[in-house]
């Protein structure tokens, strides 16, 4: 298979132009109203209702995604978000007011919440559709207008985003600009007023630093090797199937996939037979085969995967189709901690297994590493779990599941240290999109002439 030549760059001309515009029709203030944001929201979900099909076409496209792995993780995900927020708008918006201090007396104090401005989304391509969108619900809820970068990888998906954004916003409000390194690297030269980045820790380094350049605050959704813990009370077959769904769920091609297994010796063996079951179970005999199960998403990505299977003892898969880009799923023995699949993001369909005896091997383990994105933890211990939980940082995660925490629009998503900086989804993507401005609203009815320094009983110290 050969992959889709890349995206034409962007002349420099259109990205400046671009940014200028909506810098002019941010000033118009068009985009602050309740009215506007719930229009615009509404706007975006009928796109996506009305185009289901064409999108669950270019996810097959780029990565073989099935249509039912399509709707969960995709389109799905965004109608319930952009749902969840219609609802709830109004109330995010509102000033909150906050208590009066002894020392303020008669004023009053409240926060409200303001758009930056013109804000920047860099996507990934591994959720290319989702989590190009996801971000842009904040944006809009949040009153501000945005520029879309999406993944030069999965070209399919990025040029149907421009296509629909064109078809239904102005540019001078949500605009598409498709590219690789060289757009992107001229748009982190524009003078944005907040960029939003999801996508790999090195590339994340390099975004912050150009906003630095300008000082514009970021959002750095990244990734990392995150952790998945099984002790010797955990239900074991609940557990493998748990497990494989995060793993092999896009081909292991999610920033919150398990990276790799830290499980109890005594319970090591029955959980790989019950893993290779549940695979068997999911996928068949040879997942290569499946029409369903995705494909990495190109030659160079699909060799730095297969090269981790020389990383230790096969366990299981390790079947590799280069015509379709497939790796089956895998469950290895890794030679030792050092070999590259211990040591780098896997991101694909490979599964190292390491087995401990004390829980507090895991935790120094773990704590010695990058702060991850994600952690999961499978026991019915509750000692065990406040333990793990209180002495490892990751960004967020699940007890006795995986990758579940990102669905609900409860929860704040995001990492922290080398994961990411920030997080997004439900009413914390409103809170990213917004700058909080403290209101301190002063009485004229009395005036307390302490703090002027002719006043006759001013302050002295002691
Ligand atoms: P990437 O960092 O290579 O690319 C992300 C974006 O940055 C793309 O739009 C790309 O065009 C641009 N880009 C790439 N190289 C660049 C460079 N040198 N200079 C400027 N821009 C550049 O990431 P990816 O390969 O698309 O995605 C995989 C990574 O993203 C993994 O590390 C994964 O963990 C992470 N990820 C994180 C999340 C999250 O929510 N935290 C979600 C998905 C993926």
């Amino acid at each position: 298979m050969t992959d889709m030549p890349i995206i034409a760059e962007h002349s420099f001309a259109t990205v400046e132009e671009t940014v200028q515009q909506q810098k002019e029709f941010f000033k118009s203030g068009q985009t602050f109203s309740k009215e506007f944001r719930m229009k615009m929201l509404q706007t975006l979900a009928d796109i996506i209702r009305a185009n289901e099909r064409d999108i669950c076409t270019a996810l097959k496209q780029d990565l073989n995604k099935s249509e039912t792995e399509a709707y969960m993780t995709e389109v799905g995900f965004l109608l319930e978000e952009i749902r969840f927020t219609i609802k709830r708008l109004n109330s995010w918006m509102k000033p909150v007011k906050v208590k009066t201090a002894k020392t303020h007396i008669g004023s009053k104090g409240y926060k409200v919440a303001e758009p930056y401005g013109v804000t920047l989304i860099i996507a990934p391509w591994n959720y290319p559709f989702q989590l190009q969108l996801a971000p842009l619900i904040g944006a809009i809820a949040a009153g501000n207008t945005a520029i879309l970068k999406p993944s030069e990888l999965a070209p399919h998906t990025s040029r149907l985003i421009a296509k629909l954004m064109k078809a239904s916003f102005d540019a001078n409000y949500i605009a598409v600009l498709e590219g690789g390194i060289e757009t992107t690297n001229h748009l982190l030269k524009q003078p944005f007023d907040y960029i939003f980045f999801t996508g790999s820790v090195p590339v994340g380094k390099i975004v912050m630093k150009a906003a630095a350049k300008q000082l514009i605050p970021v959002t750095l959704e990244l990734g990392g090797k995150s952790p998945c813990i099984v002790d010797e009370t955990a239900n074991i077959p609940l557990a493998a199937k748990r497990i494989a769904f995060g793993k092999w769920t896009n081909a292991g091609q999610t920033c919150i996939a398990p990276d790799y297994l830290y499980v109890h010796h005594s319970v090591r063996d029955r959980l790989i037979e019950e893993i290779k079951k549940v695979v068997k179970d999911f996928y068949g005999l040879d997942a290569s085969k499946n029409e369903n199960y995705p494909k990495i998403i190109n030659s160079k990505h699909f060799q730095r995967v297969k090269g981790y299977l020389s990383d230790g003892e096969l366990l299981y898969g390790g079947q590799v189709d280069e015509e379709q880009l497939k790796i089956t799923p895998t469950l290895m023995r890794p030679k030792d901690r050092s070999v590259p699949v211990m040591t780098e993001e896997i991101f694909g369909p490979i599964l190292p297994i390491l087995e401990y005896e004390k829980v507090e091997e895991v935790i120094e383990f773990v704590t010695n590493r990058p702060k991850p994105l994600a952690l999961y933890l499978f026991t019915t211990n509750t000692q065990t779990e406040k333990q793990i939980l209180e002495k490892i940082s990751f960004g967020g995660g699940c007890v006795n599941d995986t990758l579940m925490h990102i669905a609900t629009p409860y929860l704040p998503f995001g990492g922290v240290g080398e994961s990411g900086i920030g997080t997004y989804h439900g009413e914390s993507s409103f809170v990213a999109f917004s700058h909080y401005k403290s209101i301190l609203k002063q009485t004229n009815r009395f005036d307390l002439s302490i703090r002027y320094p002719n006043a006759k009983n001013s302050l002295k110290l002691m």
